[in-house]
């Protein structure tokens, strides 16, 4: 269901994949993330195309759920400058998708007839702000999740897009985290200024939440340090360690969730991750 969380904000977080926004602007839309199943973007551009026309599409980050559905989408995409690096370099192989698509969207499947993701067309190493009409967004490169994951901040209606660097359904994948930038970026997230935190995936939420947050992920990295402690390999912590996904798996939203193999994939990768950058002293 959408959510109204602003004049003109509209949130949609019952996506299977990541949360998706709608900003209304004077002078057009501007999109936040989109869907992961073609079928949801396909309908969520409707959806949108009735505030006016799509002008710009923001990534928080490279990742398929968030970017997979531009294919069907138009406007201008707009993401950090490896948030294109990771689409041109690191997409996922199309047989990939399409087995996950059949899964996740059998309906969908004859919409990825000649799917590609689009790159962006405007990218940034740092900072920029974007003005549309009379709304100001201002994206901010926020190392963490992925080196390339941004937040969206609208300064004016104080609501913050954290992208999956705070998720609010579980804890995300690690596979291609910085944890400790990442534990770094939750403590300049909650020193921004907003009042509504629109997390990468999941319920509507605040800025409490970044604390509740940081301490799920410093549990899991403390389970990991405290397995290699106890002489455990990369591969036996691997094996052992696991934490709730809501992101990846079928939840009360969708009933039918990524298959078993690739969720056991992204924990094993995600507790791997953790268990090198232990191991490579960067993370206490
Ligand atoms: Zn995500």
């Amino acid at each position: 269901m959408i959510q109204s969380v602003a004049p003109g904000v509209f949130v949609e977080t019952a996506h299977l994949g990541s949360n998706n926004a709608i900003v209304s602007t004077t002078d057009g839309v501007v999109l936040v993330d989109a869907p992961h199943r073609p079928t949801d973007a396909v309908a969520w551009r409707a959806t949108a195309e009735k505030f006016g026309e799509i002008r710009y599409l923001i990534h928080t980050d490279h990742h398929i759920d968030h970017t997979m559905g531009n294919y069907y989408l138009p406007g201008l995409v707009v993401g950090q400058d490896r948030t294109r690096d990771g689409l041109v370099n690191h997409f996922p192989e199309p047989g990939y998708i399409d087995d996950l698509i059949r899964i996740i969207d059998p309906e969908g499947v004859p919409l990825m007839a000649g799917h590609k993701p689009r790159l962006p067309d405007i990218t940034f190493t740092d900072e920029m702000d974007l003005y549309v009409g009379t709304t100001r967004l201002r994206l901010i490169s926020l190392s963490g999740h992925t080196p390339n994951t941004i937040g969206v901040l609208l300064p004016d209606e104080g609501i913050f897009f954290s992208g999956d660097n705070v998720c609010a359904a579980s804890l995300p994948s690690f596979q291609e985290a910085y944890v400790d930038e990442w534990l770094r970026t939750l403590d300049r997230i909650s020193e921004l200024d907003f009042d509504v935190l629109v997390p990468g995936h999941g319920d509507l939420t605040n800025k409490a939440f970044v604390a509740t947050f940081k301490a799920q992920m410093q549990e899991v990295v403390g389970q990991v340090a405290a397995a290699r402690s106890a002489g455990s390999s990369r591969e036996e912590a691997a094996e052992n360690i696991r934490y709730e996904d809501n992101i990846h798996g079928a939840t009360p939203d969708w009933s039918v969730g990524y298959p078993d193999d690739i969720l056991e994939m992204l924990q094993v990768r995600s507790i791997c991750q953790i268990y090198d950058q232990i191991e490579a002293g960067t993370l206490a």
